[in-house]
């Protein structure tokens, strides 16, 4: 009954034969499951990287917008008692040709001082590259590419005071009502710098003869420092509004903030000195000078309280100078300049090439309540004015328009430069809607011989002079 053995032999190999076969075909389902499975962790992973990567830059630009991040509300504090000259609340009109009243300036052009200007006359590189990246980049937190070359941002904006109608509306808003909108920007860049324009005090004694006479309560600069301001500039019109008492109290209050100042002090020495700061390893000089004094006396003397006064700029040179050789970027801020004129005069150009001759990186200008142009000088920007930041509102519809200078420097000294329009409200900057920020910056374009100014507010030299 049984097969023949050859019979059953062959059977034997046959079964054998489909085991073999049956293994092969596992071992081969599993090689192309665990291919796929290869595969498809490969291209997960890569697909999530490309999400992250986009992911920032969404994030930074809401930033920019600034609207959403509102500093929480710090319970407001009672209005300033603020003095009755700043019931004239309007925006200190023409009072232009008092401007213009301390003589005996010996007119001298940023003399020999060439060699000390840096080397690269060159349109900076950095401009396009870092253009398109709105807002401050979360450049504390997250290391982008061009963090790791190391530059710094920093933002300027113009005329801040906390007097009249602005004391009115923060009594009702709260002191942290006008960083509202960039708060955000600026607790994340590498260094903010306002124009002080009022004396911060409880006492003083306003002036006598002059227009526009502004104090501003000590206790609105717990919300500016706060808001991530890191420097003022003191070197304008209004500084000893309050007298030498104002001014000394102004200094003590900024430093009980935590905010530095430049451009005043109890004398010369200090109100030409630059205030030194180092961020990421990049070694920053600030400056502040005035060409708007009311009176000669408010310029600081020897012993004397007051202002660094560049109507005769050597004394500022000189300083600059001495700072080239200890910073690796020099920023000066400047008052200047008509008010409520757009187009810088020959005034404000040559002093602000004597500074870049001096040794300046940047020149950021202001005073006149109305943006001016931008100019490229030695590879160098100069703003020739930033307008209002933080300040009544007048009836002047110029007046309103204004912007935040976003700046980006190398330790070379190479600096970028940017605008991003805003609506100088009441009491607080809003950021411009989109139809009249690009009107603005054609505006300034028109208003900036040799300098294009793209959509995104990055301006760049069409060539160097
Ligand atoms: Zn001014």
């Amino acid at each position: 009954m049984y097969p023949p053995r050859s019979e059953k032999n062959k059977h034997e190999k046959k079964q054998r034969q489909q085991r073999q076969n049956k293994v092969w075909m596992i071992i081969n389902l599993m090689l192309i499951v665990a291919v796929c499975l290869v595969g498809l962790y490969v291209y997960y992973n890569s697909d999530n990287n490309a999400a992250s990567d986009l992911g920032q830059p969404q994030a930074e630009s809401s930033n920019a917008a600034g609207g959403s991040e509102a500093p929480s509300a710090e319970s407001s504090a009672s209005s300033a008692g603020t003095a009755s000259e700043d019931s004239q609340q309007a925006a200190p009109s023409a009072a232009g040709s008092e401007a213009d009243a301390p003589a005996a300036s010996l007119q001298q052009g940023g003399a020999g001082n060439a060699a000390a200007a840096s080397a690269d006359g060159t349109a900076n590189a950095s401009a396009g590259a870092e253009g398109n990246q709105s807002g401050s980049q979360g450049d504390a937190a997250s290391a982008s590419p061009e963090d790791a070359g190391g530059s710094l941002v920093l933002h300027f904006g113009g005329d801040t005071l906390f007097s009249g109608k602005v004391a009115d509306k923060l009594g009702t808003e709260g002191y942290d009502f006008p960083f509202q909108y960039v708060s955000s920007l600026f607790q994340q860049d590498d260094l903010t710098v306002l124009n002080l324009e009022t004396p911060v005090t409880d006492g003083g004694v306003g002036a006598a003869d002059k227009q526009y006479v502004f104090k501003s309560s000590p206790k609105a600069l717990e919300a500016m420092a706060a808001a991530g301001v890191d420097a003022v500039n003191l070197a304008n019109n209004h500084t000893l509004d309050q007298g030498e008492e104002g001014l000394l109290d102004t200094l003590d209050h900024l430093k009980s903030a935590g905010i530095a100042s430049v451009g005043a002090g109890s004398d010369d020495d200090q109100a030409y000195a630059p205030y030194y700061v180092e961020k990421k390893g990049i070694k920053i000089a600030l400056f502040g000078f005035s060409r708007v004094l009311p009176k000669s006396d408010w310029a600081a003397g020897a012993g004397h309280p007051g202002i660094a006064s560049v109507y005769d700029p050597s004394r500022a040179y000189a300083a600059v100078k001495a700072a080239r050789q200890k910073a690796d970027v020099v920023i000066v801020v400047t008052h200047w300049g008509k008010e409520r004129v757009q187009q810088y005069d020959d005034t404000q150009q040559s002093l602000a090439h004597g500074l870049i001759d001096a040794g300046a990186d940047l020149v950021i200008g202001g005073h006149p309540h109305v943006l001016q142009g931008l100019e490229q000088y030695k590879g160098k920007w100069i703003a020739y004015s930033t307008g209002n930041f933080i300040f009544t509102r007048s009836s002047a519809a110029k007046t309103w328009e204004t912007a935040l200078f976003e700046v980006r420097c190398t330790k070379t000294g190479s600096c970028s430069m940017k605008l991003v329009p805003y609506d100088a409200e009441l009491a607080q900057p809003v950021p411009m809607d989109a139809a009249a920020g690009a009107k603005l910056l054609q505006e300034i374009q028109s208003l900036s011989p040799g300098v294009t100014v793209d959509k995104a507010g990055n301006a760049a030299a069409a060539a160097n002079p």
